[in-house]
């Protein structure tokens, strides 16, 4: 979520208020002035943001957010500030107190109770942070226990004759044992040695994941990919970023496995690995290799089959052993088929040596994050470049880090406790309420959209009414308010005091093999994707499910006693957001049990496809400024999705609270009333000033610009005022006149 800098616009605060002139305030009912901490907060808050010498009728954005952009800097060591990542900041504070504090001096509370075994939980996420945090102890142990998994690999998981490895491993004698002649070939030591390397969560040559099937959602499949590889497949024939990434694999050699060279005072550290390029080559070769191979068409998703059956297509894995002992199942979906049938030729061209040099180079790229900054920043940095982001990498903090760590770790047992401490069944109600508002207004919208045709309304509404909604925690596998469902889920993750490294390892190969387990198993539906501190919401096309975190219920888009306009312009527009999603332009391709379906008739299709191109065209007018100043056009076409979403979003949860306003105009029912301070605006105004609060990111030029290119969200500038300026409920709020920036009169709508 991003913005464009600011651009100049007169000065017409003037128009705001006189936009109030024929309103008088409603005084009358439960409708006065709204005295509660949550609205004396928001009200402030909402206040310290705008900018009112600015024209909401221009520049919506900037009237919303300007003071809020005049008076923040994007820190050092950050790419953006504000939006949802200030209250990930928030959310973060409390993870890292509950992280650090006794377990016994947690009260808790009753809407989320916690009792022993909750908190002998916590003791579990607690030492993982601790031995996290103890970044001298793990400065000290340097690079050792990765160098101890590599020689487990030299001696045990795949020893070869004339290794590459060995020599470069103090402590290791060559030869380690006789290994037979040709190792790659042989079938069953290749097999031994990938259900060995898969149990740790290293995955060479073969990519496994279990996951829903799009034409049978209800059931968990295992999938076979072909084995990773360290850049996109389309840089390999790139000669310069080919060049780049053979650079950054001889360094990392180098780094890992370099000797320590003198440490004496006054005398430069050197470090030298003599093969280093010739280790990089044969990663290298090897995923260039599979780079070329054609798996256009190939998705598996109908591939299901026998492990006899992989045999006869990969004829160099043991297919049914291989199943058997990593997921306990004898059927799989082999996706990437001309890589299955390629590899057996690959290999037979593939020294052992250069295959186990391939081995180690997988062991390091999964194990380094167990180990201190000096082996993780370069290799994090990598990552960040080969995933497109050139230039923007920022080391977190360490603390952060760790916090991130115990996170991903034990995330679960982390939201007990911030359910208990920062969350109530009272804001979940209420967040439910919304929901359901948002969901009954999609319903009324989707009657009276007059340009589906009958045939096709029905099939969208049946789709509406079959999407499942899971609200602010998972209720199974685990039952995160249950701290003896955390226990079992949990139970065969250890964590041991002052082992880092070790901690990562086992999570890895414990997320792994959870993973793993779900093969042939029905789909949790009432399981969440996202743990319930994260700040985030999701809708998975299959099996049509919505996901609301406890996270995302907060400051600035829900607060319990807040007034409805404001949690309808924060999380009533991310629901309806999220529900769009289901109904945008890849998911609209999703039926109503999430199998891949075509429910549309072929008119109704066009006239999607009419409606979509608008979109397009309109954000691929809207520019930011760049580095340097330059200005760069949106991306229309990648951020057609989401923009989609965001118009429905806004559309639906305005319809959703003004419906409920309407039919409750003393506040009888619902808390409208009006916030200190923000008298002359109308309600109205406050749904879409909240609504693009939630916004109000400012970003660095660099950040921005590679963010064109990689997000699939339009920078925060276009997301509000594209969808603002879409919207007549906006304009009829704001008495924009035709025309006016904010109310043109060409204007996109689908949903
Ligand atoms: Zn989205």
């Amino acid at each position: 979520m991003k913005l464009t800098a600011p651009f100049l616009v007169l000065s017409l605060g003037v128009l705001a208020a006189s936009t109030q002139r024929d309103r008088p305030l409603p005084n009358a009912g439960g409708n006065g002035l709204c005295r509660s901490q949550d609205c004396v907060s928001s009200a402030k808050a909402i206040i310290q943001n705008m900018n009112t010498a600015i024209d909401p009728c221009k520049d919506f954005h900037e009237f919303a957010c300007g003071s809020y952009f005049k008076r923040t800097k994007v820190p050092k060591g950050k790419n953006k500030v504000g939006g949802l990542s200030a209250v990930e900041i928030t959310t973060n504070k409390i993870i890292h107190r509950i992280l650090t504090t006794d377990p016994k001096k947690i009260k808790g509370s009753k809407g989320y109770p916690l009792n022993d075994v909750s908190r002998k939980n916590l003791e579990k996420a607690q030492l993982d942070f601790a031995s996290c945090m103890d970044e001298s102890r793990i400065n000290a142990i340097g690079r050792r226990p990765l160098l101890n998994d590599l020689k487990q690999l030299i001696t045990k998981t795949f020893p070869v004759r004339n290794s590459l490895l060995a020599p470069l491993l103090p402590g290791i004698k060559t030869p380690v044992e006789t290994p037979p002649a040709s190792q790659a070939t042989d079938r069953d030591r290749l097999t031994s040695a990938l259900i060995q390397l898969i149990k740790d969560g290293v995955e060479p040559l073969v990519d496994m994941t279990v996951t829903y099937k799009s034409t049978n959602p209800a059931l968990q499949q295992l999938y076979i990919f072909q084995g990773r590889t360290g850049i996109a497949r389309r840089y390999y024939e790139d000669k310069k970023a080919l060049k780049t990434y053979r650079k950054h694999v001889k360094d990392m050699f180098t780094l890992f496995l370099g000797t320590s060279g003198s440490s004496k005072p006054g005398k430069k550290r050197t470090r030298t690995l003599k093969n280093a390029k010739q280790l990089a080559n044969y990663v290298v070769d090897h995923e260039s290799r599979v780079a070329k191979i054609n798996m256009t068409g190939d998705p598996g998703e109908n591939n299901l089959m026998t492990a006899q059956k992989m045999n006869e297509i990969n004829p160099a894995i043991d297919w049914p052993r291989f199943l058997q002992a990593t997921a306990k199942t004898d059927k799989a979906s082999m996706a990437s088929q001309n890589y299955q049938k390629a590899l057996p030729e690959i290999l037979k061209n593939t020294t052992d040596a250069g295959l186990q040099v391939y081995f180690a180079w997988h062991i390091i790229n999964v194990h380094y994050s167990g180990l201190s900054a000096k082996y993780r920043v370069p290799m994090d940095k990598f990552a960040s470049l080969a995933r497109g982001e050139v230039g923007i990498y920022k080391q977190p903090k360490h603390v952060d880090h760790c916090v991130g760590v115990a996170n991903r770790n034990l995330g679960a047992i982390l939201g007990q406790f911030y359910l208990s401490v920062a969350f109530s069944p009272e804001m979940e109600k209420k967040g439910r309420e919304i929901i359901d508002a948002v969901q009954s207004t999609y319903r009324i919208e989707l009657g009276k959209a007059d340009w589906l045709d009958e045939a096709t309304r029905k099939n969208a509404i049946k789709k509406l009414e079959a999407i499942d909604e899971v609200v602010a925690y998972s209720r199974f596998d685990p039952n995160v308010a249950s701290a003896q469902s955390l226990a079992t889920y949990y139970r065969t993750l250890k964590m041991r005091k002052n082992d880092f490294y070790g901690n990562q390892k086992r999570a890895r190969a414990w997320r792994k093999a959870k993973k793993l387990a779900k093969a042939g198993k029905p789909t949790n539906r009432r399981g969440m994707e996202d743990d319930p501190q994260e700040v985030n919401a999701l809708n998975l096309f299959y099996p049509n499910q919505i996901f609301f975190p406890a996270g995302i219920m907060q400051k600035p888009m829900f607060a319990a006693h807040n007034p409805e306009y404001l949690n309808f312009g924060g999380l009533g527009h991310i629901v309806g957001h999220e529900i769009t999603h289901g109904f945008d332009n890849n998911g609209r391709f999703f039926g109503p049990d999430g199998k891949i379906e075509n429910w549309w008739t072929n008119a109704t299709a066009t006239r999607f496809e009419e409606k979509a191109k608008c979109y397009v065209d309109q954000y691929n007018k809207f520019t930011i400024v760049g580095p340097e100043r330059k200005s760069l056009h949106v991306n229309g076409t990648l951020t057609l999705g989401e923009n989609i979403s965001d118009n429905g979003g806004l559309k639906m949860a305005f319809k959703a609270w003004s419906t409920r306003f309407a039919s409750d105009p003393k506040g009888l029912r619902y808390n409208n009333k009006l916030l200190p301070g923000l008298q002359k605006y109308s309600r109205e105004q406050l749904f879409f000033i909240n609504l693009s609060q939630t916004l109000c990111v400012e970003d660095t030029p660099k950040y921005l610009s590679n963010m064109l290119r990689l997000d699939e969200h339009s920078p925060a500038r276009a997301r509000v005022n594209g969808a603002a300026a879409n919207s007549p409920d906006f304009a009829r709020a704001f008495k924009c006149k035709r025309n006016a920036k904010m109310n043109p009169a060409k204007k996109c709508e689908i949903w």
